[in-house]
């Protein structure tokens, strides 16, 4: 993934990159040791002071002019936070980007970028299903005002238009986990910034831009927090566009908390090793429900990932009702195993037929897979599924029972 880079004067040969594993647990922390601190601190100032306000207008100013980060204090809490900033730039550093920028939520996040977009006066959108589905929802019902033209990946070039302000894609897609050829759609979309939704992947197993993507949008809320427990969003992408995005969230306010952005730089050090152990409990699972008769299909991404989808040949509703250490519930990402039933909750909004569409079949359920022994999951799947007659082991135990 990272490379050891030599500098090239032939007398220097220290590493100039780090390995991702390296970034997760000291990027956005590198001034700690020259503080005398350990932990990041959390700043929860609302306002900074400053006795000198020609020098506050001419940073005012600056930041209307780029929407770069003020040197020296923020103006005012909602123009930026010193542990937020932490939080963005070790996402930055693990996406690979110059910069990223936080928002309150994932939704929040996608605002922007299509307040950013649409400001220039470029609202039409491309997008390519299935996408989250308060995602799809925002595009569909056009409450921002941008238009939507859905397509699939082949499709892109073809819906592009002059006022086309970006290209939107989730790979692995929510909640079918379908994969798209990012570098072939990046291709497709010539100049128009491709955004891709990189929640479900995180930067551990997929780094977009470098197949092209100029945005890498997460639900931070997922995978980057954890632990359940953080609601937020952030862009990965270049200085240019995350100048704009500030400029938006200082004048819109989704700004993101400081104590969230605290527990999202503690989140991600753990990030790596989180994605890993999860990704090997649900490829395992994957294998299980793939031989298991009580299920139809089993979607697992082919770059791996902790999340397994599955079509069941029963009730869906029942395998909700029966799971007991696996918690019935939407989001995803946690430490713990989530599930839900896309079609009831996390994509209800989206119109029954496009739904269908997409691929998200009524008898589709998603499970987020947590750190959980892969016996103990097992053993409540394999309760929760059921019908002991279609499962000639749990008939034959019965009987002795
Ligand atoms: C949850 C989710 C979102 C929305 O994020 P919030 O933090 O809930 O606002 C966007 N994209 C994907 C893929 C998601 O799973």
């Amino acid at each position: 993934m990272f490379t050891l880079c030599a500098m090239d004067n032939g007398m220097d040969t220290r590493r100039t990159t780090r390995a991702l594993a390296t970034e997760a647990v000291h990027a956005g922390r590198d001034d700690l040791a020259g503080l005398g601190l350990h932990a990041p601190p959390i700043d929860l100032s609302t306002t900074y002071p400053s006795y000198d306000s020609r020098a506050e207008a001419a940073r005012i100013d600056a930041f209307a002019t780029t929407g770069a980060e003020p040197d020296g204090p923020p103006v005012y809490g909602r123009l930026g936070n010193p542990t937020v900033a932490r939080f963005e730039t070790a996402l930055a550093r693990l996406e690979g980007t110059e910069s990223a920028v936080a928002f309150a939520s994932g939704m929040a996040a996608l605002s922007a970028v299509l307040l950013v977009r649409g400001s220039m006066g470029l609202r039409h959108v491309v997008a390519v299903r299935p996408l989250y589905g308060c995602s799809d929802h925002l595009l569909t019902a056009g409450l921002l005002g941008s238009e939507v033209t859905w397509t699939d990946p082949a499709g892109v070039a073809d819906a592009l238009r002059p006022d086309t302000g970006l290209v939107l894609v989730e790979s692995p897609a929510n909640p079918t986990l379908a994969e798209i050829d990012l570098r072939a759609v990046a291709h497709a979309c010539g100049s128009v910034p491709l955004l891709v939704d990189n929640t479900f992947a995180t930067p551990v197993l997929q780094r977009p831009v470098e197949q092209g993507a100029r945005l890498v949008l997460h639900s931070a809320t997922k995978y980057l927090g954890g632990h359940g427990d953080v609601l937020a969003g952030v862009v990965a992408c270049d200085e240019e566009f995350a100048g704009r995005l500030r400029q938006v969230r200082f004048a819109t306010g989704g700004v993101l908390h400081p104590l969230a952005g605290y527990l999202l730089l503690r989140g991600l050090s753990t990030l790596p090793v989180r994605v890993r152990a999860a990704s090997a409990n649900a490829a395992a699972l994957a294998a299980r429900l793939a031989a298991d008769p009580r299920v139809a299909r089993v979607h697992y991404p082919s770059i791996g990932g902790a999340m397994v989808a599955f079509e069941v040949h029963g009730d869906p509703h029942a395998v909700i009702a029966g799971v007991r250490l696996i918690t019935p519930a939407v989001s995803l990402g946690s430490v713990d195993s989530l599930i839900q039933h896309p079609a009831s909750i996390s994509h209800r909004i989206v119109d029954a037929d496009d739904r269908r569409d997409a691929g998200v079949s009524d008898r589709l359920l998603r499970l987020s897979v947590g750190l959980e022994d892969v016996e103990d999951l097992w053993a409540d799947l394999d309760q929760a599924l059921g019908t002991p007659s279609a499962h000639p082991a749990r008939t034959e135990a019965m009987a002795q029972g």
